[in-house]
């Protein structure tokens, strides 16, 4: 466990290796501020077990009131019946996927505490502070949310800012981190306009660090801004793709 801000009594804390085997490497991230908390994209199964064994070395369980689900992969969803079970935690989830995630496996007794988040976001209040839920449609699902804790100036930012197979949390030098990220970007990301309007909305924010759900994390201003502004000019998804597809032979 890493922890990321500590303030009086608002705090935040990293799990980055609690993924085994053949699955992605993902990031679980809480949120705690006087007597509540808020667990970000928890993930699947057996990251459910190894966390939840966990959890109480950052926040006590009975804490855990709030549960975000910035969309609906497997590697972000797929336990919400088990936390909801073990919590009396409220979830959140783009009104696009509620009912998708039944498939999951969601029990009718805990399915009335997952809340659909219109598309325009909304905030969700943690012990006392306003977190933002802001939109980030189609980077990369079509519903997709971020967090944005005005109090620590992280901004969680899903599976945008992904890195895949480098072996270290914090990037150092922004240059060298790219080839980590570029094939996830161009090929998972569906389009630079929906890239450009995050960047639009992002540059109003004060941002001390951008916290990917995969990889590394862009640990200062000046890392967060080179991210940004990497995405302004990034080709991706159907910029690259102007030809025709072809049926296989
Ligand atoms: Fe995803």
């Amino acid at each position: 466990m890493i922890t990321l801000f500590e303030s009086g009594e608002h705090k935040s804390f990293l799990f980055d290796d609690l993924s085994s085997g053949s699955m992605v490497q993902a990031n679980q991230h809480i949120i705690s501020h006087g007597d509540e908390a808020m667990i970000l994209d928890p993930g699947g199964h057996k990251v459910h077990s190894a966390l939840f064994a966990l959890i109480s070395s950052a926040v006590p369980m009975r804490n855990l009131k709030h549960i975000f689900f910035s969309h609906q992969d497997p590697d972000i969803i797929a336990a919400a019946n088990a936390w909801l079970m073990m919590s009396d935690a409220q979830a959140y989830l783009s009104a696009l996927w509620m009912r998708f995630i039944p498939h999951f496996g969601v029990d009718e007794l805990v399915i009335n505490r997952i809340h659909p988040v219109p598309d325009e976001g909304m905030t969700i209040n943690v012990g006392g502070v306003d977190l933002k839920v802001i939109p980030a449609h189609f980077l990369h699902s079509a519903g997709n949310f971020q967090v944005y804790d005005p109090v620590s100036k992280i901004l969680y930012s899903g599976d945008l800012g992904a890195s895949l197979g480098c072996d270290y949390s914090m990037v150092e030098d922004f240059d060298s981190h790219i080839q980590y990220m570029e094939g996830f970007h161009r090929r998972y990301m569906p389009s630079s306009s929906a890239l450009k309007m995050w960047v639009r909305m992002v540059r109003t924010l004060d941002i001390d660090i951008i916290a990917p759900q995969h990889g590394a994390m862009f640990g200062t201003p000046e890392l967060s801004n080179r991210f940004i502004d990497w995405v302004d000019g990034l080709e991706c998804g159907l910029d690259l793709m102007s030809e025709t597809f072809v049926v296989p032979q």
